[in-house]
């Protein structure tokens, strides 16, 4: 059995409030949002960091960003602005360790972030 909590919620096993679904990938609201619009895009498909994809996952990246963009789309986001992030490893600030991709807006942010 997984041990990984965003594979139990790709299962349906830990509830989410999921934005967007398809066979490869699935948006839900985090848990702590930065922003009036957080969610998080993940694969179903388990991959720990974004130094594990593979040439086989091109496709499975680009569904993901696909997904971003309607779930900012669905959010009154696509003229206004949103921000789209991949921690990568610790230092990045990656706690969770399935690739996931925040989906950020609703609010006006700095660059570079902290
Ligand atoms: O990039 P990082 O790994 O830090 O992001 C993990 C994100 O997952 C956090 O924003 C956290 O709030 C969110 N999270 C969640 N639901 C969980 C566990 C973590 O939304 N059950």
């Amino acid at each position: 059995m997984t041990t990984c909590i965003f594979c139990k919620i790709a299962a349906g096993d830990i509830p989410a409030e999921i934005v967007y679904e398809d066979d490869q990938v699935l948006a839900f609201r985090d848990l702590n949002p930065q922003a009036p619009l957080h969610a998080l895009v993940i694969p179903r498909k388990h991959i720990a960091t974004l130094n594990d994809l593979t040439a086989e996952d091109e496709a499975l990246v680009g569904r993901m960003y696909l997904a971003a963009r309607q779930v900012a789309g669905e959010a009154g986001l696509a003229t206004r602005g949103y921000r789209t992030v991949m921690n990568c490893n610790s230092e990045a600030g990656q706690s969770v360790y399935h690739i996931h991709l925040h989906v950020l807006g609703g609010r006006s942010m700095q660059w570079p972030p902290g």
